[in-house]
């Protein structure tokens, strides 16, 4: 019996086998020690993809952009939706013709965002 996630604090016990001899009672728990270590080696990989993703993110969509209107914000994290800008585009990459969504101001009319 472990419990969940082996989660010292845990309440939610998980029955791993049951009627064990008390003879083989020691090397069922190494197996299970094992099996411990291994979804450890193998959950760890998948945190530093996602904490690597977000530091690109961070460095590459920080330029937001309002327009001097209404303003509204061009987030090149989220990019437009209704101009058919991909998220991920930054301002400099839109073209020219871009217009404000709600105020159809055009692309010059919007200024750089000081966060
Ligand atoms: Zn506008």
């Amino acid at each position: 019996m472990h419990t969940l996630n082996f989660n010292p604090n845990s309440k939610d016990y998980i029955s791993y086998k049951k009627k064990i001899k008390r003879d083989v009672l020691i090397a069922e728990l190494i197996k299970l020690c094992d099996i411990f270590y291994d979804e450890a080696m193998n959950s760890k990989p998948n945190l530093t993809v996602v904490q690597d993703n977000q530091n690109t993110d961070a460095v590459l969509f920080t330029d937001i952009y309002s327009c001097c209107h209404c303003k509204t914000y061009y987030d090149p994290y989220y990019g437009d939706e209704v101009n058919n800008i991909p998220a991920g585009t930054t301002f400099d990459q839109i073209s020219d013709d871009y217009t404000c969504t709600v105020c159809s101001a055009t692309k010059s009319s919007f200024k750089k965002v000081e966060v």
